[in-house]
């Protein structure tokens, strides 16, 4: 298709304002999906996308809409949606996905109004310089209250609040229209069709039959069939096994030319060796220079993975390395611990990645796992200028530290503004630094702070969500780091430390965690035929400490006089129930006591 009839477009939202529902309208308003083989959110292919509502890989689908002018002459265009995820800890996908397209339907559901996602994406957006096409949604909803936000929006966008679309995904109202305000007001893609051929990889995804399925945008000359293909940032070359468009199922063409938007199959086995913002070129006629804004995925929050049966560490490991062919994201690798077992460190670009893959491997690897508490990554100076790169408490050095720097977060937190308050007293707990405040409406605010990433990887959205009833919406991106007092807590069980507890926080709250640990390990600990000393230290100093009192636990002492099968079943009995400790030093701990001490949720 020639360069002036596409249209490159994607759909940026909150989540739950109604993206997926909106695109299976199009689909269906275009064709490309009968009415028969038709559910809900036909995109969203996961399983887990599906269950949670979330779309996690973006998704290129390309569709046929015709526009008549006044004369009757009807001129067929093909609008190609990118379809991308919504969620923070996607960034560099959603600014790749963004950056494949000269347009954005910036919908917002018109019973919620603007939040802190919308905002993001659309700021992205802008810096794309897309052209956006501001769309209320869900105007079937007896509490939209379209006026009210179309001036909202309208505000934020810069244009004039009556030309904002008011749609129904759901009952299809307004679609038609919207589909040609596409063609109207997203411009068609320029590029220099005879130049060497330079595309951009905005998604890749693993598929069981095909191999590594690479999503593309051409942006100048032309990819052909069977030609030879390379990889710009990595060199390496691949055939060009198909090409093709989604349409939504897969249909091979004779090539891809300037501004058409398709996908390629190579063989490759695994995600890495087709990295999303990678610039795909002809390996005869190479490119002299690759597409701007290519960046390696950076894993920022860290967490040990272990499986609750110590037999099941093979089946995670190949469980971990089958993943990996579809998330260029996770990185993983084998840790120990003395009261965990074996298990693995991984890295995940934050929490609901974290989830995603915590999920994932429990759901379809059927194993039961235990999830550590979540930390970011820190950098110590020694005093002799070394530096540690920390992705464990448990590396934290013990010499002399000159300093310690961990990675902040630039937030934006959208809310009413009763809130104001709670909030505020929220982010100054959590080490805040407000940068700037204003208001979307009279009624509505968006805050600006900094953030030790530390501070929000653990349990700030949901302090957030119960201190603003549910209505504040939080966005983040990691902006760089900075110095600050932090401090290593240990914890002993008779002296002795357990891996696994120790934790990096700040100065100020080492008290409160040395404390909130101690106690829970006294609640969750049996007692023993001893008396077990739990304590908090920093270095050498102790800070919290706790008793669980001695008991005398003779169990055969109750068998004086019985029978001795009896007697046999018993310690029998007693043994099985070691199995599941955990001995350190002389304490048996439970399994589950670790597992209730340390899990996140
Ligand atoms: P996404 O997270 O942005 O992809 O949102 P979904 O398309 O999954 O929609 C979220 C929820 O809103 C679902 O329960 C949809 O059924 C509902 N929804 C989406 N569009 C509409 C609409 O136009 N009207 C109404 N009443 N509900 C909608
Ligand atoms: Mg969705």
């Amino acid at each position: 298709t020639a360069p002036e009839l596409l249209r490159n477009f994607c759909i940026i939202a909150h989540i739950d304002h109604g993206k997926s529902t909106l695109a299976d309208r199009m689909l269906q308003l275009t064709g490309v999906v009968e009415q028969r083989a038709m559910r809900a959110q036909y995109l969203d292919r996961m399983d887990i996308e599906r269950e949670r509502g979330i779309t996690i890989k973006s998704q290129a689908v390309r569709m046929p809409w015709a526009l008549t002018d006044e004369d009757g002459v009807s001129t067929p265009y093909a609008l190609n949606m990118i379809d991308t995820p919504g969620h923070v800890d996607f960034t560099y996908e959603v600014s790749r996905s963004l950056a494949a397209c000269e347009g954005a339907v910036l919908l917002v559901d018109a019973a919620q109004g603007i939040e802190a996602q919308t905002l993001a994406n659309l700021y992205l957006a802008m810096e794309n310089e897309l052209a956006i096409i501001p769309v209320l949604n869900k105007i079937d909803l007896p509490a939209a209250q379209p006026e009210k936000y179309a001036e909202e929006i309208a505000g934020l966008v810069g244009v004039d609040p009556e030309t904002v679309l008011k749609v129904s995904g759901k009952t299809g109202e307004g679609v038609t229209e919207l589909l040609d305000r596409i063609v109207e007001a997203v411009p068609a893609p320029v590029g220099d069709p005879d130049g060497p051929a330079r595309a951009m990889i905005f998604d890749s995804v693993y598929d069981t039959y095909r191999g590594v399925v690479t999503y593309v945008r051409v942006v100048d000359g032309k990819l052909n069939p069977r030609e030879r293909i390379a990889m710009m940032s990595t060199k390496a070359t691949h055939d060009l096994l198909e090409i093709g468009v989604s349409s939504p199922e897969p249909v091979p063409t004779d090539g891809l030319g300037v501004g058409e938007v398709g996908y390629l199959i190579t063989g490759v086995k695994d995600v890495r060796q087709s990295k999303v913002g990678d610039t795909v070129t002809n390996a005869a006629k190479p490119a002299p220079e690759a597409l701007g804004g290519y960046s390696d995925p950076k894993p920022m929050v860290f967490s040990g993975l272990y499986p609750i049966d110590g037999s099941d560490y093979p089946v995670l490991r190949d469980a971990l390395d089958k993943l990996k062919l579809n998330d260029a994201a996770l990185v993983y690798e084998p840790e120990t611990s003395v009261a965990l077992g074996f298990g693995f460190r991984v890295g995940y670009l934050g929490l609901l990645h974290l989830e995603i893959v915590r999920e994932r491997l429990e759901r379809e690897f059927d194993l039961d796992l235990i999830s550590t508490a979540p930390n970011v990554i820190y950098e110590v100076t020694m005093e002799d200028k070394s530096v540690v790169t920390v992705t464990n408490p448990s590396e934290f050095p013990g010499g002399k530290i000159g300093e310690v720097r961990e990675p902040v977060v630039k937030a934006t937190i959208l809310a009413p503004s009763e809130f104001i308050g709670a909030i505020m007293e929220l982010c100054q707990t959590k080490r805040g630094d407000l940068q700037g405040m204003d208001y979307l409406s009279a009624d509505r605010v968006e805050l600006r702070y900094f953030l030790p990433l530390a501070e929000i990887v653990f349990d700030f959205f949901d302090q957030l969500k119960s201190k603003t009833r549910g209505y504040a919406s939080l966005d983040y991106d990691v902006i760089g780091e900075q110095a600050a007092d932090l401090v290593k807590v240990d914890i002993l069980l008779q002296g002795e430390q357990v891996d696994a507890f120790s934790a990096i926080v700040h100065k100020d709250k080492a008290y409160a965690y040395g404390v909130m640990m101690t106690g829970k390990l006294k609640e969750l600990i049996p007692r023993q035929q001893f008396e077990v000393p739990i304590q908090a230290a920093v270095g050498a100093r102790v800070i919290a400490r706790e008793t669980i009192r001695a008991i005398r636990k003779d169990v055969l002492a109750k068998c004086y006089g019985g029978d001795i099968s009896r007697k046999r079943k018993l310690l029998e009995k007693q043994k099985e129930g070691k199995k599941r400790m955990k001995t350190i030093g002389r304490v048996d701990v439970p399994q589950e006591a670790f597992i209730a001490a340390l899990s996140s949720d």
